[in-house]
């Protein structure tokens, strides 16, 4: 578990085990049920049995892209509307911007890992983070339209738009489901 000089800390649930106690507390006793809290030494987040297994962090500074390719090229017949929901190949990344970043940057959702050229994954990676910072949240709602397209049942490109017109080119949004979830795209912007 953690050293008290460690300088970053990471939240994982489940229940503390005893030596999770932190030492510094002062006092001995029961430690409540809860998150646990793991402090960690950066250098220990590539061991951690659970942090591990999770990917690359899109929203870090230090996002490494290649890694995050690396494992998503170990299943390469993956449709990409469903493997950039792994969170063990890429971690960060949700239903909502998938398929908006998939929009923005023309890809079809399934399209296959190994049939995607190495600059669409890196512009992917880019667009990505600038959509989820961007993407303020008004009323509990994600918006990732630009302000001048917004109305107020209008906030996203294409997720949760079945049926709407495309705001680049007027073709009707589709939807699919990939492994469990809905994947909006519009059919004739994205190949
Ligand atoms: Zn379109």
């Amino acid at each position: 578990m953690g050293r008290l000089d460690d300088r970053s800390a990471r939240v994982l649930e489940g229940r503390p085990p005893q030596a999770a106690a932190p030492p510094h507390a002062g006092r001995r006793g029961r430690v409540p049920s809860g998150p646990l809290i793991e402090i960690l030494q950066e250098s220990g987040l590539g061991i951690h049995p659970r942090l591990s297994a999770l990917g690359p962090d899109i929203l870090s500074p230090r996002f490494d892209g290649a890694e995050a390719l690396r494992r998503l090229q170990l299943r390469p017949d993956r449709e990409i509307g469903e493997a950039l929901l792994d969170q063990e190949a890429l971690a960060g990344v949700g239903n909502v911007f998938k398929s908006e970043a998939l929009f923005r940057r023309r890809i079809h959702p399934r399209r296959r890992i190994r049939d995607i050229r190495p600059e669409e994954f890196r512009a992917l990676w880019k667009e990505l983070p600038r959509l989820m910072s961007a993407g303020a949240k008004v009323a509990g709602s994600i918006v990732t339209l630009p302000r001048r397209l917004r109305k107020h049942d209008e906030t996203r490109w294409v997720y949760r738009r079945t049926g709407r017109p495309c705001f680049v080119c007027g073709t009707r949004i589709e939807t699919l489901r990939q492994g469990g979830r809905d994947s909006y795209f519009c059919p004739r912007c994205q190949r």
